[in-house]
């Protein structure tokens, strides 16, 4: 299967899709910000680093995300495809992902840009409560995608949590940090003809239903 790269502003639903795929294709899920949020917890220096610059809404130095994207790559289960979710972030990284790729001998395959109205993502963003277990997300003002259990987990009876992040002060600016850095790699990946549009406005459902027609 080809790989699959998400581009989408913060609370878009990309982490959703991610796991999706994984539970029907099973392909491996890289995303950086779930590779950052276990940094964060190590009581080091990267670790408070990574810990403020997160929850700030700023991004991490570039330095940092490529060493981490390079070893998580090269392991054996990215050979046959994988999604990756949250890199890259900007023109930067994207130029540096199209060599780290090459190097490894790997296709840039699909790109899917996730389009959403900025209303939607305010809305969403305070609601949103991921497992500590197993990363499942859930969304308390989505009736849609409430966990059954107030706080716990459906899929492993973890118990759920709020990111540092999801708060609106801190959405701000990382909306902001899309809209200026990353939203430029979407003309990157149109020069390259690599880039499809989903509409995440819809239901979860149906944005599956438009990845899988496009993967
Ligand atoms: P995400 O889970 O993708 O929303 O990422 C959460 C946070 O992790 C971001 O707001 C950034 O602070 C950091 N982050 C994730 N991916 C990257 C990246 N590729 N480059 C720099 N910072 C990143």
């Amino acid at each position: 299967m080809k790989n699959i790269m998400f581009i989408a502003p913060p609370a878009a639903g990309k982490g959703t899709q991610a796991e999706l795929i994984v539970e029907k294709y099973h392909l491996p899920h890289i995303s950086t910000g779930d590779i950052l949020r276990e940094i964060s917890k190590e009581d080091s220096e990267i670790g408070e680093y990574v810990r403020e610059t997160v929850a700030s809404g700023q991004l991490v130095k570039d330095e940092i995300i490529y060493q981490l994207i390079e070893q998580r790559l090269k392991k054996e289960d990215c050979q046959n495809g994988y999604i990756i979710d949250g890199f890259p972030r900007n023109l930067e990284q994207a130029c540096e992902y199209d060599k780290i790729i090459e190097r490894l001998g790997y296709d840039i395959g699909n790109v899917i840009l996730i389009d959403i109205d900025k209303a939607t993502l305010e809305q969403r963003i305070t609601g949103r409560r991921i497992c500590a277990n197993c990363n499942a997300i859930y969304n308390i003002n989505d009736k849609n995608n409430t966990p059954k259990v107030e706080s716990v987990c459906d899929q492993c009876g973890g118990k759920l949590y709020q990111r540092s992040d999801d708060n609106l002060e801190s959405f701000q600016t990382r909306y902001k940090t899309y809209q200026e850095k990353t939203e430029p790699i979407i003309e990157h990946y149109k020069e390259k003809g690599v880039l499809k549009t989903v509409n995440g406005n819809e239901t979860v459902e149906n944005i599956f239903k438009e990845i899988e027609k496009i993967i």
